[in-house]
């Protein structure tokens, strides 16, 4: 209440009492002694019990993936996503496989045919050349985690289309949150050019080891041909070995 407010009752009932004093039985009910204390200051109610939460932009898109806390929680929220129109063409998601706390994450373009079928990466005669490369530098299968950029198959093994690599790529730099490696090593254009933000060829980024950021840790990169590009073309076979050389030095100097 205003002072202004309580100061129109009080006159209004002191104003009555005179009426009712000097011309009697004009009023006929009894009238409050009334003394309106007003506070200097306006009281504040309390707080209420519930609070709202202050919801920034950032928290407003935020979903539930973001928060998983490892690689099967990481996989069940985002095997069902239909954030891009491949959703609608795969047979499987293919999230990836292998060691979920290595030191070493192969990260390729998207599945093939034979990767859709199986929901594993990797597979196929490509897959079984990636497993000779890796025993070529005295790693299995098993010492690695392998993925790819895209989750899904992109309809007749075509290119990735640049938002179907906008609303997937941060599946992979959960991935890399949650597996801490120390080293990808990038398989063919597509997936160094993504990685390293570049528009560079496949020819000028081998023979360099690149930093990658992600989640406020380096993580550091070499590139070499995919797999598949080595069975269409034997010839990059010699200096894909140059970048398994160099690799394979690399971490052993990291280890
Ligand atoms: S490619 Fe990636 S973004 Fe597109 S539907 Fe598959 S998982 Fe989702």
């Amino acid at each position: 209440m205003t002072k202004e407010l309580s100061k129109i009752i009080e006159d209004s009932i002191n104003h009555l009492k005179f009426v009712k004093e000097y011309r009697p039985g004009k009023l006929n009910f009894n009238l409050p002694d009334l003394k309106i204390e007003v506070p200097e200051k306006p009281v504040v109610a309390d707080k209420p019990k519930h609070v709202t939460k202050v919801v920034s932009k950032s928290e407003l898109f935020r979903e539930d993936w973001m928060d998983a806390e490892s690689m099967p929680d990481l996989e069940n929220l985002i095997k069902n996503c239909s954030k891009c129109a491949l959703s609608k063409s795969r047979n499987n998601f293919v999230f990836g496989s292998g060691n979920l706390d290595a030191d070493i994450v192969v990260v390729g373009e998207a599945p093939g045919s034979e990767e859709d079928l199986q929901g594993k990466p990797f597979v196929g005669r490509a897959g079984k050349l990636l497993t000779d490369i890796l025993a070529a530098v005295d790693l299995n299968r098993e010492d690695v985690f392998i993925c790819n950029i895209l989750k899904c198959r992109p309809p007749g093994n075509r290119n990735p289309q640049p938002d179907e690599i906008l609303k997937c790529r941060h599946y992979l730099d959960k991935q890399l949150c949650l597996i801490h490696p120390k080293i990808i090593l990038a398989l063919g254009a597509f997936a160094a050019q993504t990685l390293l933000d570049t528009k560079e060829p496949l020819g000028k980024l081998r023979g360099q080891i690149f930093d990658y950021s992600v989640d406020g840790n380096l993580i550091k990169v070499i590139v070499t041909y995919h797999p598949a590009a080595l069975l269409r073309n034997p010839n990059w076979k010699r200096p894909a070995w140059e970048d398994m050389k160099l690799f394979q030095k690399f971490y052993s100097e990291l280890k």
